[in-house]
């Protein structure tokens, strides 16, 4: 029985990244922001057309990174969702800030912006919403909220490699965009992740920062901590990044196959495509609600047949252990992120899953 996990890392051939890293041997140069760094710099900010990109050993320290640079005073409120994972909440609360959870909306479960005044206060000081699944936040609204309030707006943009609204990357929304380009992402350099940014005097702060705050050999100028991405992670990404259009085009025909199975099934919901929206296909989740199974029931028949789908998100950031005496915690205060986080499984998705798999899937599901 050949066991199917819910996702699987693309990688270059590996006559492609010996190729890129072959030079290393000569230069001995292994990391801090060496040739490697700065070519995969560049490259993604021609491809995600964004003016500056600073790279990281991996997303969560390029989000506490994004959040550092805005200096916003400690206690300070940041407005995001519970519908995410892990690194999203934490990074907020690590950074001194408290987490206001705001709930998703229905459609494409990220931050429901009809909510979002009604929880801002005097200590409201940003908003950090999550694209999820390939799917967009409401930017234009998000963008109305934070002008009128005077609020920062750092995205969490793990999800959304390459994803276009109306055209433009959506890289260019808010203060801030970071990305993760862990293993399972569509992008991936191993570990690693970025931040997206349009204010040029950030450059070199951002680049001091993630190197221990060391401006020159006898200048120490912020209390940095160590982020920077490696040469053989950017190598990778240099590798990655020549295919990535391939691998969406295929990631899209196999969502579109499991769209086509399992679509207009009473009880099973799947994502609307948005509108003015070119999506990378990141994760297919399905929400089974008022289906003859359960979301948990559906799990342990995959599971049976050595198919690995995943609870994600579940459970909600809000809820865990780790927040459980948190004054701002609760699953009961976001009952729609509560609801889908009880019945959603994402299912198997990557570049080169066989159709014959999604059926198999399917006709599990469906039988
Ligand atoms: C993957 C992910 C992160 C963290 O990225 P890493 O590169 O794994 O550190 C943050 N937020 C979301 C929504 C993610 O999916």
């Amino acid at each position: 029985m050949n066991e199917i996990l819910v996702t699987r890392s693309s990688l270059p051939s590996f006559e492609e990244y010996c190729d890129e890293i072959k030079d290393l041997w000569d230069t001995r140069w292994l990391t801090n922001m060496g040739v490697k760094h700065q070519t995969l710099q560049k490259k993604l900010e021609e491809y995600l057309n964004v003016s500056h990109i600073a790279l990281y050993t991996n997303g969560h320290l390029a989000l506490e990174n994004a959040i550092a640079i805005h200096n916003l005073p400690k206690g300070g409120e940041v407005i995001t969702t519970p519908f995410t994972f892990a690194s999203t909440t934490h990074a907020i609360v690590r950074s001194g800030l408290v987490p206001v959870f705001c709930d998703i909306n229905e459609n494409d479960y990220t931050i429901d912006t009809s909510k979002i005044e009604e929880l801002i206060t005097d200590n409201t000081v940003a908003i950090l919403p999550v694209h999820v699944y390939g799917s967009i936040c409401n930017v234009d609204e998000i963008d109305r909220i934070a002008k009128k309030y005077g609020l920062k707006v750092i995205y969490d943009a793990a999800h959304a490699f390459g994803v276009k609204y109306r055209g433009k990357s959506v890289s260019n929304f808010g203060d801030t965009s970071m990305f993760s380009f862990h293993a399972t992402k569509v992008f991936n350099t191993i570990e690693g992740g970025c931040i997206c940014f349009s204010d040029s005097t950030w450059v070199m702060r951002l680049n001091d920062m993630k190197n221990f705050g060391i401006h020159g050999p006898e200048s120490v100028e912020y209390i940095g901590g160590n982020a920077k991405m490696n040469e053989f992670q950017a190598a990778m990404g240099i590798c990655n990044l020549r295919h990535i259009d391939t691998e969406i085009r295929k990631r899209k025909k196999i969502v579109e196959h499991y769209r086509k199975r399992l679509g207009g099934v009473e009880g099973i919901k799947i994502l609307a495509e948005q509108s003015d929206v070119d999506s990378n296909y990141a994760y297919f989740p399905v929400v089974f609600d008022g289906y003859k199974y359960t979301r948990n029931e559906v799990f342990e028949i995959l599971e049976k047949s050595g198919i690995k789908a995943r609870k994600y998100f579940y459970p909600l950031t809000n809820s865990f252990g780790c927040y459980r005496n948190y004054p701002t915690a609760g699953a009961e205060k976001t009952p729609i992120a509560q609801h889908i986080a009880l019945r959603v499984l994402t299912l198997p998705l990557y570049a080169d899953l066989e159709i014959y798999d999604v059926n198999r899937i399917c006709d599990l599901i469906l039988e």
